[in-house]
């Protein structure tokens, strides 16, 4: 910017201060603090299907807002052609970034160069985006942690630990979707803590379906994974029954619980297996409490909305955000800075200290 030869100090200093472009940069590369107040921050959710996403809609929505932004937030009805039209949509209104959680992980390319030509900058929020450079952060929960969390608590529920020689346990095996980044995650999280039983025969699937791209649920549907483990019942559990089912997500769970319904567990002759889950959604709570669903793990989607905000926030200012993790997350371009948070095994013994004690929930509520 050129500047009058006669500029009184004052005059100089306050420009400096407030812009140095002269078009909404401060001068140190973010937006000055003019334009970061009317900014209008674009949420891309993945649905309203299921409770976490409209709670993680309205959390990060609170956290921006508290920090004087202006919000847009859509959800994509779990259509990643819907969630992209929404994206370019923001991007056409001006949003000065985005928070993304995608649906389809391979599906915002183009989108993402959209963003990154119009210099907004682009957060994954809880899963990752892949194949491109375009993605400046990520903030999510130790994926990997969570499926340790879900292989380890049927681990001990049957009693297989410290050497102890018991089973063989029959286990079937629940995947989510295979669109989702983080279903990998939380599968090879689980696995390594199964497959040692799996491979001593203390552990057995009866299906024998046990590869990765046999056991995914589209879009984490409940209907779908009811559909197959009614298949899975009528195909191999003729005799003998189901000890154990890994699964991945509370909505799959409650499918995977219809089904063993209508096949007569939960009855004396065929107690409930272990079930696990994931999000700690109302219904699984309740039906936990009630013996049916065995675990879930829990997330809390308020410090993810904390941590989005603060990415936001540092990002347009042009500062670091604080990140925990540099190698984790590589998405096939690159290694995307990441902040993860813990995930936290909940089932009937501790889900009043930590749900109701951390106010995720109250008593009345799952009451
Ligand atoms: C999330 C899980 C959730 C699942 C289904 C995953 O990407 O990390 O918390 O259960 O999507 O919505």
């Amino acid at each position: 910017m050129k500047l009058p030869s006669a500029a009184p100090v004052a005059f100089l200093a306050l420009t400096l201060s407030v812009s140095v472009s002269g078009c909404g940069q401060s001068d140190d590369g973010g937006l000055d603090e003019k334009s970061l107040k009317g900014a209008t921050i674009g949420i891309a959710m993945p649905t309203k299907s299921s409770e976490r996403w409209i709670a993680d809609g309205a959390n990060v929505k609170k956290e921006l807002e508290a920090k004087g932004y202006k919000t847009k937030l859509v959800f994509g009805e779990d259509d990643p052609d819907q969630q992209v039209a929404q994206i370019e949509n923001l991007i056409t209104q001006g949003v000065k970034a985005l928070v993304i959680a995608a649906i389809d992980n391979k599906s915002l390319n183009n989108v993402t160069q959209q963003a990154a030509d119009a210099g907004i900058p682009v957060i994954a929020y809880d899963r990752l985006i892949l194949g491109t450079k375009n993605v400046d952060y990520y903030a999510s929960f130790d994926n990997e942690k969570v499926g340790r969390l879900q292989g380890r608590y049927i681990v001990e529920k049957l009693g297989l630990e410290g050497g102890s020689e018991k089973g063989p346990f029959n286990i079937e095996l629940f995947a989510g979707s295979n669109d989702d980044n983080n279903t990998r995650y939380f599968f090879r999280g689980a696995m390594t803590i199964l497959q040692p039983y799996l491979e001593k025969g203390q552990l057995v699937v009866g299906s024998g379906q046990t590869e990765l791209n046999r056991i995914t649920t589209l879009r984490w549907d409940g209907a779908t994974a009811q559909k197959r483990m009614e298949d899975i019942l009528t195909s191999s559990y003729k005799h003998g029954k189901v000890d154990a089912v890994l699964s991945p997500y509370d909505g799959i769970s409650i499918g995977i619980i219809s089904a063993l319904k209508s096949d007569a567990y939960g009855s004396k002759a065929k107690p409930w297996p272990v079930i696990t889950g994931q999000d700690a959604e109302l219904a699984s709570v309740k039906s936990i409490i009630s013996g049916q669903q065995t675990q879930t793990v829990y997330k809390d989607l308020r410090k993810l909305a904390k941590v989005t905000a603060n990415m936001v926030d540092a990002t347009l200012r042009n500062k670091k955000p604080r990140i925990n993790d540099t190698k984790s997350y590589n998405n096939r371009v690159k290694v995307v800075p990441a902040y993860l948070l813990q995930p936290v095994s909940v089932d009937k013994s501790n889900y009043k200290k930590v749900l109701v004690g951390g106010g995720w929930y109250t008593e009345d509520e799952l009451n």
